[in-house]
C-alpha cells in the first residue's frame, strides 16, 4: 500500500559559491548538489514535497549590499533549481541588515518565482526579530499571507562565551542542537509575542522547528508567569496558539508530539525531517508508528502545511 503524502517543511539547500566563500556546516554535497539527486531518498520515505531554504543563514546578517544581492542570488539559484518541479517549494533568505529591501525581496520571491514564506536564521548581528525595524517584513508576509520559519542559529557570541563555550570543546553541538539552538530560539519566540506584533499584525503566522522549541512543554508556566506582570491577565498562550505553528523536524520523540498535541492541537503542527541534517526515513518511520489517529496524521503530515503554504 503506497504511504500516505508527506510535506516537510524544514528541508535544507546551499547555494555552492555561498559555501564556497562562507562555509556550511554539515554535508555539502547533500546541500548543494541537483535537488534531483534527493528525489530518491525522498521517495523512499514517502516525502512527497520539501519546502527548501538555504542551510546557513549567515546571508541576512552580511553588510546590507552584499545581503541583497547574496539573498537575490540564492533565492533565484532556487527557483532556477526547483524549475516548476512540484516535489519542490521555496522558502525565501532575505537580506535582514536591511529590512525595508527584506520585506521587497519577499514580496518579490512570493510574486515572481512562488515561493511560500521565508526563513529568519536567529539574530541578524544582534538585532532581535521582535525589533520594529522587522516590522516592514512582517507587514508584507502579513498582506502576502505567506508565514515566517524562525529557524535556530548560533547563539550571541557573549552568550555562547558565558553559557557554553567551556564545554564546546568536548560537545561541540551543546551550544548548538542539544541546548545552545533551542534555548535562543525559544526566547526569540517568545519575545515577538511579548510586544505590538500580535496587534499590528493579527494574522502573521510564524513557524518553530524541532516541536516547538520546548515552548509547548512551557506553555503553562510561560503564561502563567507572565500574566503576574500583566495584572493577573493571561495573553501568552491565547497570542502563541494564534501565531505560531511547529514542526516536527529534528525532534522524533512521541512525548514531545503527545506534548505539542495537548498544548497546541494537530491542526499547529506539520511534519517536518531538518534534511539532510535528519534523515528522511528516520522521520517517516518515526511519525507512521506515532500515537496519532488518522485524522491527526494526514493534518500533520500534509493538511497543515497544505493550508498554511497554500500549496497545490
Ligand atoms: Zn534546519
Amino acid at each position: 500500500m503506497p504511504e500516505a503524502q508527506a510535506i516537510a517543511l524544514e528541508e535544507h539547500f546551499a547555494h555552492p559559491e555561498f559555501v564556497a566563500r562562507y562555509g556550511v556546516a554539515g554535508p555539502v554535497q547533500a546541500l548543494t548538489g541537483p535537488l534531483t539527486d534527493r528525489l530518491p531518498e525522498m521517495d523512499a520515505a514517502g516525502i512527497d514535497i520539501q519546502v527548501l531554504s538555504h542551510a546557513p543563514g549567515a546571508a541576512q546578517s552580511l553588510p546590507a549590499a552584499e545581503a541583497i544581492s547574496w539573498s537575490e542570488r540564492i533565492n533565484d539559484h532556487l527557483a532556477a533549481a526547483i524549475d516548476g518541479n512540484r516535489r519542490f517549494a521555496g522558502f525565501a533568505s532575505l537580506p535582514m541588515t536591511d529590512p525595508d529591501a527584506a520585506a521587497r525581496e519577499l514580496a518579490r520571491t512570493v510574486g515572481t518565482l512562488g515561493f511560500r514564506g521565508a526563513m529568519l536564521h536567529g539574530l541578524t548581528n544582534g538585532v532581535f526579530p521582535d525589533d520594529e525595524s522587522h516590522f516592514p517584513l512582517y507587514a508584507e508576509a502579513e498582506r502576502l499571507g505567506v508565514p515566517i520559519y524562525l529557524h535556530p542559529s548560533f547563539p550571541h557570541p557573549d552568550v555562547m562565551r558565558a553559557y557554553y563555550s567551556d564545554w564546546t570543546a568536548r560537545f561541540p553541538m551543546f551550544g548548538m542542537a542539544a541546548a545552545g539552538f533551542t534555548a535562543e530560539t525559544m526566547v526569540i519566540a517568545i519575545r515577538t509575542m511579548l510586544g505590538r506584533i500580535p496587534e499590528l499584525f493579527p494574522n502573521l503566522q510564524f513557524i518553530l522547528g524541532h516541536m516547538g522549541e520546548a515552548i509547548p512543554f512551557l506553555l503553562e508556566r510561560i503564561d502563567e508567569s507572565l500574566a503576574r506582570d500583566n495584572g493577573g491577565r493571561r495573553f501568552f498562550r491565547e497570542r502563541f496558539l494564534r501565531h505560531f505553528h511547529v514542526t516536527t523536524s529534528g525532534n522524533f520523540s512521541n512525548a514531545a508530539l503527545i506534548c505539542g498535541l495537548s498544548e497546541m492541537g494537530a491542526d499547529r503542527i506539520m511534519f517536518s525531517v531538518d534534511w539532510p541534517y535528519v534523515a528522511n526515513r528516520a522521520g517517516r518511520d518515526w511519525i507512521d508508528a506515532a500515537p496519532l489517529t488518522e485524522e491527526q496524521r494526514v493534518s500533520i503530515l500534509h493538511a497543515n502545511a497544505r493550508r498554511l503554504l497554500r500549496l497545490p
